[in-house]
């Protein structure tokens, strides 16, 4: 097995329904999936780094890299020894991470990206809607006010972007995010399932 993780990268402006998909396609055996505001989210408000982490997600802003990438990574590693993420069978499939360039270079180190499933909206009122949505019923502090909703999309359009510019342009498949979910899901299996295949191939040769 490679040292790497292999790994599928979602990505999406806040609200395009990337942790919906991730955390559906996570369901099905192959694949771990990961959303790294999940697990700042998990972390005790009282801890320091829950401290940190809502320092700045109240503010709509990005938690400083090299924290993330190290509580990121140790969680991982957590998944893995604890059996719940296996890497020599499962994809893993990665969700609000990497958000930046310098993030894209420290995780090139944990992670052999396979393929990029970049959920695209040509509809910004429809993905401010969900999010508005999904605050009210997830009572998520980040997401219920205008401004903050406005800034992480400034903030996603700032630094994540350029993102993709970090790995190779074959490696990305657009998907419309405007569909039903059930729809976008079919899209991102469309895309997947002949990675999957290609992995377990390599792997059981
Ligand atoms: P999300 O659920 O992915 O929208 O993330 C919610 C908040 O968690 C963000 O606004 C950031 O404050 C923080 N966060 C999540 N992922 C990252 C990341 N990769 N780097 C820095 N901060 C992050």
């Amino acid at each position: 097995m490679s040292e790497r993780y292999p790994t599928v990268l979602m990505f999406g402006p806040p609200g395009s329904g990337k942790g919906t998909q991730g955390k559906a396609i996570g369901t099905i055996p192959g694949f771990f999936h990961l959303s790294c505001g999940d697990v700042f989210r998990q972390l005790n408000a009282n801890s320091e780094l829950g401290r940190v982490f809502l320092e700045y997600s109240t503010k709509g802003e990005l938690v400083p890299d090299d924290v993330t990438v190290r509580m990121w990574h140790a969680h991982l590693q957590n998944q893995a020894q604890s059996g719940q993420y296996d890497p020599a069978y499962d994809l893993l499939i990665l969700d609000g991470i990497p958000r930046n360039a310098p993030q894209a270079g420290m995780l090139d180190a944990h992670i052999d990206v396979l393929k990029i499933v970049h959920l695209v909206c040509s509809d910004d009122e429809a993905m401010i809607e969900r999010l508005r949505r999904r605050a009210l019923k997830e009572n998520r502090l980040d997401d219920t006010k205008e401004d903050v909703i406005r800034n992480r999309w400034r903030v996603y359009e700032e630094e994540t972007t350029p993102v993709l510019a970090h790995y190779d342009k074959g490696l990305i498949a657009d998907v419309d995010a405007l569909p039903t979910p059930a729809e976008v899901l079919h899209g991102v299996l469309e895309v997947l399932i002949p990675v999957q295949k290609a992995y377990r191939a390599q792997v059981e040769d």
